[in-house]
C-alpha cells in the first residue's frame, strides 16, 4: 500500500483491509474483484491484484509464509527490489539490503555525492553501496535498515540537510564539502 502512497493514506485503509482479509488464506479464498473493491479509493489497483496473487502462491506454494532470501522473494508478484529488501530484513531478520528513494538520497549525499540516483546506473551503485554498508551480523540489520529510512524521512530529506542534528555528519561527504564546520579541519586553499 505504501507503493508511491504517503503513510497518512494508507493509515485510512489499512486497518479496514486487514479487518476484511485478516490472513492469507482469507485473502486467497477472496475473489479478485473483491479485493479490488476492497483497495477502492486508494488507486494503482496492480498492487491489489499481485497482493492477491501473492497470497495464492503463499497458500498454495509457500507453506503459508513468504520466503526469506531477497532473490526468492523477487520472483514473486508484485515484489522488486526494495520490498524484497524490506521483507528480508524485517520480517525475516536477513541480512538484506533495501534502497529506497529516500535510502538513495542518503547514501548518495553520505558517500558519493556525484550519484544521482535517478539515473539507473547510478541507482545500481547505490545498491552496492547499500550491500557494502550493512551490518557484518543479521541481528544488526533490522535497526540499521530503519535507521537508513528514519534518517531520511526525517534529517537528511529531500527540502532539507539537517547536518546540525544528523549522527553521520562526521562521516558525511556531502556535509564536508558544503559546511564550513566540514571544511574547518582542511588546508586553506592556495590562492
Ligand atoms: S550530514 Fe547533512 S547531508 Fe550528510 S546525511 Fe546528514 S543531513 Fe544529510
Amino acid at each position: 500500500m505504501l507503493q508511491q502512497t504517503q503513510v497518512a493514506r494508507v493509515l485510512e485503509f489499512y486497518p479496514r483491509f486487514l479487518e476484511r482479509f485478516p490472513t492469507w488464506e482469507s485473502l486467497a479464498a477472496a475473489r479478485e474483484r473483491q479485493v479490488v473493491a476492497q483497495w477502492a479509493g486508494l488507486g494503482y489497483y496492480a498492487r491489489a491484484r499481485n497482493l492477491h496473487r501473492l497470497s495464492r502462491w503463499v497458500t498454495r506454494d509457500g507453506g503459508g509464509t513468504l520466503p526469506g532470501e531477497p532473490q526468492a522473494l523477487r520472483e514473486l508478484p508484485g515484489i522488486g527490489a526494495y520490498t524484497a529488501g524490506a521483507v528480508a530484513s524485517f520480517a525475516h531478520g536477513r541480512r538484506a539490503a533495501l534502497v529506497d528513494t529516500n535510502v538513495a538520497r542518503v547514501l548518495a549525499r553520505v558517500f558519493a555525492p556525484r550519484l544521482e540516483p535517478k539515473r539507473p546506473r547510478d541507482l545500481t551503485r547505490l545498491w552496492a553501496i547499500a550491500e557494502a554498508t550493512l551490518p557484518r551480523t543479521a541481528g544488526a540489520t533490522w535497526t540499521h535498515n530503519q535507521a537508513l529510512m528514519e534518517l531520511g524521512a526525517l534529517v537528511c530529506t529531500a527540502r532539507v540537510k539537517r547536518c546540525g542534528l544528523c549522527p553521520v555528519r562526521g562521516v558525511c561527504a556531502t556535509y564536508a564539502r558544503e559546511s564550513p564546520a566540514g571544511t574547518a579541519g582542511r588546508p586553506a586553499p592556495r590562492a
